[in-house]
């Protein structure tokens, strides 16, 4: 799809403006309401779509401008799901929650976020990645009371998502992302269900598919989290190999400034790489040298034609300013190595 070398991205969400939501805020909750808030997402959708260009991002995603959080805005569209109901639960094994209860069978009466990407289509020519959480993510932010299996549970929301994707691609999107930072977690799940539920979400679409895989936003209980991984994070070893033998196109990474050793990215060898160069847990603006150096270091392990500069994860906490500068020097980093390649 993409004839340019190094096409930059970003991993999913940008800060929204102050008068559509709480900035600097994750989750936070919408200061519109009815139709005044159906034309501020899409007003915020056209300003994300600007502050991407601006900065000259190749791969456009819509910032997720339209949802307030990566997995329960997808999940309040479903049957099956009592939102009125909660219960407690420990998300990825790090934080309490409290989250809605699966009560009967899921199921998706009608498209989620098809408009949206149909209006996103509409403002530009350039490439446009869609976010959808991953299966296994998604039944991790639930407490279930009807199936009593994860994996059933998660095959369930694969087939829903599948219906969803082949719907985001008939609207023209031309990536398909997966947000599964649950893979970092629950290995053997992953290994044993998690792929292949994620195989059946993909299954029969001819557009691009990517999963992104990362160590979550700046927030406490993550940050806290990383204290305890060690000096090297290898998580990615234990789940690699099979994503590598897996029909997913691009797998999304974090790199800079985590303590992911950089090598582990070979053992997806052949998969096209979205290699985090941006950290979002600081708001200190990562220089484009710096951005190049990381870029350098990637391409040991991963071929030129398969690499995209991306963030670690998404930038919804960050200040609008920060977020820009940010998306700005990570595509001056992109061009200083695209320069050094076609010398
Ligand atoms: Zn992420």
């Amino acid at each position: 799809m993409m004839k340019k070398l190094l096409p930059t991205s970003t991993a999913g969400s940008l800060p929204k403006p102050a008068w559509l939501a709480q900035p600097e805020t994750l989750w936070s909750p919408w200061r519109l309401a009815d139709d005044e808030l159906i034309a501020g997402k899409q007003d915020a959708l056209r300003l994300a779509l600007q502050a991407q260009q601006q900065a000259g991002v190749d791969i456009i995603s819509d910032g997720e401008q339209t949802r307030q959080h990566f997995v329960t805005t997808f999940i309040e569209h479903l049957d099956g799901v009592d939102f009125q109901q909660r219960k407690t639960v420990k998300i990825r094994n790090r934080y309490d929650a409290s989250v809605p209860v699966v009560t009967d069978a899921v199921a998706r009466p009608k498209s989620v976020f098809v408009e949206d990407a149909t209006f996103l289509r509409q403002q530009t020519n350039q490439p446009i990645k869609w976010a959808l959480p991953g299966p296994m993510t998604m039944i991790d932010t639930l407490y279930d009371d009807h199936y009593k299996s994860r994996e059933k549970l998660a095959w369930e929301f694969a087939k829903i998502l599948n219906q969803e994707a082949r719907e985001l691609e008939a609207a023209g999107v031309d990536i398909i992302q997966f947000d599964e930072p649950a893979f970092n977690v629950f290995f053997d799940e992953v290994n044993d269900w998690g792929i292949a539920a994620l195989e059946k979400a993909v299954e029969g679409l001819k557009c691009e598919t990517a999963v992104h895989i990362c160590y979550g936003y700046g927030i406490k209980a993550n940050t806290d989290w990383k204290q305890t991984l060690g000096e090297e994070w290898r998580q990615y070893e234990d789940i690699f190999p099979k994503i590598q033998a897996s029909a997913i196109d691009i797998v999304s990474v974090e790199c800079h400034n985590s303590r992911v050793p950089m090598e582990l990215i070979e053992l997806i060898r052949g998969k096209k790489v979205m290699v985090g160069a941006i950290d979002v847990a600081t708001s200190t603006v990562e220089t484009p040298q710096e951005v190049a150096q990381t870029l350098r270091n990637a391409l040991q392990f991963v071929d030129a034609d398969k690499l995209y500069p991306s963030t670690n994860c998404g930038m919804t906490p960050l200040s609008r300013t920060v977020a820009a500068a940010k998306m700005k020097a990570l595509c001056d980093g992109a061009d200083i190595v695209r320069r050094e390649l076609s010398a």
